[in-house]
Order: structure tokens, then C-alpha cells, then sequence
């Protein structure tokens, strides 16, 4: 409301602005000078003047020696009258050439209504802004139920994204060049009587560019694109998030041919039945109308409706259906090739040292998603501005990786003589082990220099990127988890809190070998629980037991087996090498960080015991 009075308080300031000068315009106009007037009499009884031009209350003389005047009469006296008035002899006024313009002229309108009209002009203006308040405050309540999705347009695309801005998921590309045909061309595909898809469904775990290659179909057709996000449906009140999926599918078929891309499609598209609360209702309404509009418009439409989802496993069995989302293009993480060339996309715009070795950092970044490798980059363009150097050195982009992995390194992170020593102890152990276990990961670099929450970190990275692991390899993986523990246990006899995330994530993986991957050695090669999503407060996941109380205690044991035994065996690598550790330890005391050529060098010295 106080919105509505400073407005008003500013119309009326222009208001009294807009009077205040147009009456200082406008009265000159209607007094006319006593003075002008005289002259023009002793003017005429002189005989001076050739013609007399009127309009209005205007007076243009011609005078006889050529030069022009003009005088101000009253508006409302007409100059016959004027003349008999001032007493000027007859024959004197017919040896002037009267003449009178029509007052027709812009001018003259603008200057006889403009007085009147201003006010009212104002005065509507004022009103109409008013309502256009009220009315404002009304329509956004109603505007609750109009999708928001965003229309992306060639034209408002600041730049046009192409499968080219795509490095990288060539089977996904290929799949898509046929929606990106069909949108160009359908009667191609019509003619032959050919059904295309209506729905595509992106999958893929999250920053592996499902959103980024969405927007480049339509950007290789050369289509309007309408994005909107699965939580943007849904909303507090039951019937929302329906009504803003049928406003979307309006609005699309008014622009088709078109995209309708709805990004997280898991936020609505869950199995209906599966939570409890209210806003379940919603959900499954919202669902309901994207099941509807998904029927209801036919293949002629000249629409493909476009989703991602990171966990197609929850999606209702319905949307997955023949005619709905039944083509799935799926996105995997990306391998080193891949990398190499997202890198290379993402290089594009980024001074880089020319004899750059993109190869390197690919090889250096397995696990990395395209989104990871794009936030590599910008890390290491900054790292290089805070160095003040020109271009990005491989240096700047290697030591962003550990950034991006692990974060920052925090060298104020002062240790005390004692628990640098303990640090140095425990990642010697991870790496030892590492190294020496024939399944384990090679490492790349150990340091005790604290980087996040750790206090030290060996940089453990597989040869090749790794799509199956075997029991062997989870075995030795366990052993170098927990060689940190067993070293200070070793060394110090004692053990400390620095261990303890090591445990959380050896004990999960023992777990995860028994009870998903059916690895145990006493228990039968079976899966143990069910794994169930309860979509009530988020991201709830229970366990639902299929396996007796018994078999939960074999379950228990067969886990402590397990990490005892990973322990033992880190314990006979330490024993064996001890030297090898002791030099470890030295090097990372005097230096704090090894790098791969550092570390490995220690063995080539000292040998490897049998
Ligand atoms: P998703 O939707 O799968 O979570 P996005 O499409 O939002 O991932 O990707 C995030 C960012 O990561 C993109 O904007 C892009 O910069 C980068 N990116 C991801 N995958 C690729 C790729 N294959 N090629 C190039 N850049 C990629
Ligand atoms: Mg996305
Ligand atoms: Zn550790």
C-alpha cells in the first residue's frame, strides 16, 4: 500500500510540475500589450504596412520596406472590431491586405485543447495505473497456477548450444540426431507412417550433462525449449502443480514445434503409493496431468517432451510406458576419452599454455563428471589469476584436482611435532600398503598437508577407469583403508581419532561386499535386505529385512571378519617394510608432500622385500 501512495504522491509532483509550467507557456498568449496594439494603429494610419496576416490572435505584418512583424491581439475581439474601436479611418484599413489564416494548423489545436486536456490526460493515466495495481495483486494469486517454465528461444539464447558443446556420450548423441530430424523435417517421417517418440528420457547420475545436451536438441533443431525443474511442480496446495503441467503443454503447443523439457523428473514421477502425508496427493496429481497431456497430444503435434532423472529405478512404471517416456537415452560417466575431449569444450574459452597436455589431466581424473571437469578448469583459472600468470599451466590444473577432490588445502592447519608425526605415520601406512597390495589403486601422491576435514590424504587413482571390481580388489582396498589404523596401532602402540573415518568407510564397504555383492566367505552368495525409498521426509532410505535374526548375527560377524582381516593383513605389509615406511615418513616430515615420481623412487632405493 505504501507503494500505491508514493506513486500517487509522484503523479501528483509531476502533475504540479506540468501546470506550473504551462501556465507560465500559456499566458502570454491571451494578454495582448497595450503597446503592440498602438503600434499597429499608428502603423496603419501611417500607411506602412502592406498585409496583415491573422491567426488566431495572431498578427503578421508585412511592412512596406519588406520587413515582417507580429503582434498579439485579444483572442476574442476580432480586428475589424479592434480597428473601429482605436477610431482608424476606413480607407486607411482597405489599403491593407487582410487576410485570415484558418486556424487548422497543429499548433493551434495543441495550443487551445492541450490546457484542457492535460488534466484529464493525467488524471486517466493515474487511474489506469491503479488498476492495473489491484489488479496485479489479484492476478499474481491467480498466476499460482501458470507453469513457470522458461521459453528458451533461439533468439534469447545468448548462445546457440549445439551438439558440438557436448563432448563425449556419442551412443546419446546418435539416439537424439533422430529427434533432432524429426523436429526439423516430420513430415519425412509422417509420410511413412512412422511413430516417433513423444517422450524422451535422459538418464544419467547427476553433471554428466543431461540438462546440457537437452537444451542442444534444440538448439541442433533450431527450436523453442521449455524448461522446468520436477520440484517446480510441486507445491504447497493440492491441484498447483496439475494445473501449471496443463498451462506448460498450452503454452507449448501454441510454439510446437517445440521442447518441453522437464528437468528431475524424479521429483514428481515417482511410484504413486510409495510415501505417506499430504503432499503426496499433489504429487501424484501432478503425475496424473503429465500422464494426461502426454496421451493427449498426438505425434502430429510436432512436440517431444524431454526429462531427466539420476534414478530411473523410482520412476512410476506408467511413465515409462510404450507412448510415454519410452525411448531412455542414457548419459554414463564419462571415460578417459571422453574426458580428454570435455576438457577440450571447456578449454575452449581459457588461455592454456600451448604445449597443454589435456591427456594428463584425463588420466588424472577418473570418477570426474563433466560438470566436475568443467568446475576443474574454472579452479584452475583462478588458481592461475592469483598467481597473476597470463595462461593456466598443467601445474595450476593438477593441483586443482586435489581441490575439486578433496578440498582446500589448509596450510594454516598448524599440527604439533606429535601429530605431524602420527599424520605422517598413518598416510606412510595407506600408502605402503597401496602400493605394495597387487589389487590396490597405485598412488599418485601423499601428503600431511590437511585438505577439508582430513588431516592428511594419499591420492590413490586406478590405471584405467573401472566398470566391474572384483572381490580381490575390494579385499586390498579394505587393507589400505585401514593401513592408517594399523600403523599407528604398529608403530605407537595406541591409536587415534584420526582413524575414525577410515572405520566409517571400511565398515561400509565390508558391508556393502556381504550384503549387496553376496562376497562373504561363510554366508551364501545372496543379496541381504531390501532396499526400499520412502519418499517421506526427502531422502529417507529403510532397510527391510529378508533374512532371520540369525543370519543378521552371521551378517555382523562375518563384517568384523572382514576388517580384521583386512587390519592383519595391512599389519604384515608394515612389519615387512618397515624400512621402506621409516623412509616414508622421513621424506614426508622434511617435505609434507610426495609426489608420484617422490614415492615411487623410495622403492627403486630400497627394494622391495619378498
Ligand atoms: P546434469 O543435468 O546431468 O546434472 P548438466 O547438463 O547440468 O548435468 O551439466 C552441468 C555442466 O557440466 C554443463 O553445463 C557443462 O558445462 C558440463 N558438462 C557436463 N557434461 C558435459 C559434456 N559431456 N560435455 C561438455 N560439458 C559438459
Ligand atoms: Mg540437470
Ligand atoms: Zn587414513
Amino acid at each position: 500500500m505504501t507503494d500505491l501512495i508514493k506513486k500517487f504522491l509522484i503523479f501528483l509532483i509531476i502533475f504540479l510540475v506540468l501546470a506550473g509550467l504551462f501556465s507560465i507557456y500559456a499566458s502570454p498568449l491571451e494578454q495582448s500589450k497595450e503597446s503592440d496594439i498602438s503600434t499597429l494603429i499608428t502603423l496603419i494610419n501611417e500607411e506602412k504596412i502592406e498585409s496583415i496576416q491573422i491567426s488566431g490572435s495572431r498578427l503578421e505584418l508585412k511592412l512596406k520596406d519588406g520587413s515582417v512583424q507580429e503582434i498579439q491581439k485579444e483572442s476574442n475581439e476580432s480586428l475589424s472590431s479592434l480597428l473601429k474601436n482605436y477610431d482608424v479611418p476606413a480607407d486607411k484599413i482597405e489599403k491593407v491586405d487582410i487576410s485570415v489564416k484558418s486556424e487548422s494548423g497543429l499548433g493551434f489545436w495543441v495550443g487551445t485543447l492541450l490546457p484542457f486536456l492535460i488534466p484529464f490526460l493525467l488524471i486517466a493515466v493515474f487511474i489506469y495505473i491503479m488498476m492495473k495495481q489491484v489488479q496485479g495483486a489479484n492476478s499474481k494469486a491467480m498466476m499460482f497456477g501458470q507453469s513457470r517454465a522458461r521459453e528458451i528461444t533461439n533468439q534469447n539464447l545468448r548462445e546457440k548450444i549445439t551438439f558440438k558443446d557436448v563432448a563425449g556420450v556419442r551412443e546419446a548423441k546418435e539416439e537424439l540426431s533422430e529427434v533432432v530430424e524429426f523436429l526439423r523435417n516430420p513430415k519425412k517421417f509422417i509420410s511413412l507412417g512412422a511413430k516417433i517418440p513423444k517422450g524422451v528420457l535422459l538418464v544419467g547420475p547427476p553433471g554428466t550433462g543431461k540438462t546440457l545436451l537437452a537444451r542442444a536438441v534444440s538448439g541442433e533443431a533450431g527450436v523453442p525449449f521449455f524448461n522446468i525443474s520436477g520440484s517446480e511442480f510441486v507445491e504447497m496446495f493440492v491441484g498447483v502443480g496439475a494445473s501449471r503441467v496443463r498451462d506448460l503443454f498450452r503454452r507449448a503447443k501454441k510454439s510446437a514445434p517445440c521442447i518441453i523439457f522437464i528437468d528431475e523428473l524424479d521429483a514428481v514421477g515417482r511410484q504413486r503409493g510409495a510415501g505417506l502425508g499430504g503432499s503426496n496427493d499433489e504429487r501424484e496429481q501432478t503425475l496424473n496431468q503429465i500422464l494426461v497431456e502426454l496421451d493427449g497430444f498426438d505425434v502430429n503435434t510436432n512436440i517431444i517432451v524431454m526429462a531427466s532423472t539420476n534414478r530411473p529405478d523410482v520412476l512410476d512404471a506408467a511413465l515409462l510406458r510404450p507412448g510415454r517416456f519410452d525411448r531412455r537415452v542414457i548419459l554414463d560417466m564419462p571415460d578417459i576419452n571422453d574426458r580428454e575431449s570435455i576438457l577440450l569444450v571447456h578449454a575452449k574459452n581459457k588461455p592454456l599454455i600451448k604445449d597443454m597436455n589435456l591427456r594428463t589431466i584425463a588420466a588424472r581424473t577418473p570418477g570426474f563428471t563433466g560438470a566436475d571437469l568443467a568446475n576443474l578448469l574454472n579452479e584452475a583459472a583462478i588458481l592461475a589469476a592469483r598467481r597473476n600468470k597470463t595462461k593456466i599451466e598443467l601445474n595450476d590444473v593438477l593441483e586443482s584436482i586435489e581441490k575439486v577432490m578433496l578440498g582446500p588445502e589448509r596450510k594454516s592447519h598448524i599440527l604439533s611435532e606429535k601429530e605431524k608425526k602420527v599424520t605422517a605415520y598413518h598416510e606412510a601406512g595407506h600408502a605402503l600398503v597401496a602400493h605394495t597390495l597387487p589389487h590396490a589403486d597405485p598412488v599418485h601422491k601423499v601428503s600431511i598437508i590437511s585438505r577439508g576435514r582430513a588431516a592428511g590424504y594419499t591420492l590413490k587413482l586406478p590405471l584405467t577407469d573401472k566398470y566391474l571390481h572384483t572381490k580381490a580388489e575390494f579385499v586390498d582396498d579394505l587393507a589400505v583403508l585401514l593401513a592408517g589404523y594399523a600403523t599407528e596401532k604398529e608403530i605407537f602402540g595406541d591409536t587415534s581419532t584420526g582413524a575414525s573415518n577410515d572405520l566409517k568407510e571400511a565398515t561400509r564397504l565390508a558391508r556393502k561386499l556381504i550384503m549387496e555383492y553376496g562376497m562373504a566367505d561363510k554366508l551364501p552368495p545372496r543379496t541381504f535386505g531390501e532396499k526400499e525409498e520412502l519418499i517421506f521426509l526427502g531422502r529417507e532410505i529403510t532397510e527391510q529385512r529378508d533374512y532371520s535374526e540369525k543370519v543378521a548375527e552371521n551378517i555382523d560377524q562375518e563384517i568384523g571378519h572382514f576388517i580384521l582381516n583386512a587390519i592383519k593383513t595391512a599389519q604384515t605389509v608394515i612389519k615387512k617394510m618397515r624400512p621402506n615406511l621409516e623412509e616414508i615418513v622421513r621424506l614426508l616430515l622434511e617435505k609434507e608432500t610426495l609426489e608420484k615420481e617422490e614415492f615411487e623412487a623410495i622403492f627403486a632405493a630400497k627394494g622391495t622385500p619378498a
